[in-house]
């Protein structure tokens, strides 16, 4: 992927957006799971998602402003990336995308874990 120049602001944006979707998903939460206060979020974020962390959290403290979240406790659990090997047949860790494989330097890897972000639990009240 090609950042233009002043690619920090594009990725702090990219963290600002995602923290805006859990906030909507929180919401509507509350609504159908009738609770009124967030006050854990266990979010899963794979080594692979593109995802920076720092930024991720600093967003979101930001976007929980005056929210149902706004006391939330932000809980990171980081997932390995993981690929199948279609040369090996088999599945390797890999560090970033497009990682060769690490036992034949095959590119032929299809990503199965760690390239996604999801909320794994909630702790509300
Ligand atoms: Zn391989």
């Amino acid at each position: 992927m090609h950042l233009p120049e002043g690619g920090m602001a594009g990725i702090a944006m990219h963290e600002l957006s995602l923290c805006e979707n859990i906030l909507q998903v929180l919401e509507q939460q509350a609504e159908s799971q009738q609770y009124h206060k967030v006050k854990t979020v266990w979010l899963e974020i794979g080594a692979l998602a593109c995802v920076e962390i720092d930024a991720l959290r600093f967003s979101f403290d930001a976007v929980v402003q005056g929210s149902i979240a706004e006391q939330a406790k932000l809980e990171i659990i980081e997932i390995p990336g993981q690929a199948w090997c279609t040369a090996c047949r088999r599945n390797v860790a890999v560090q970033q995308l497009y990682d060769l494989c690490p036992h034949c330097g095959s590119y032929h890897l299809q990503v199965n874990s760690g390239d996604q972000m999801r909320i794994k639990e909630l702790e509300v009240e």
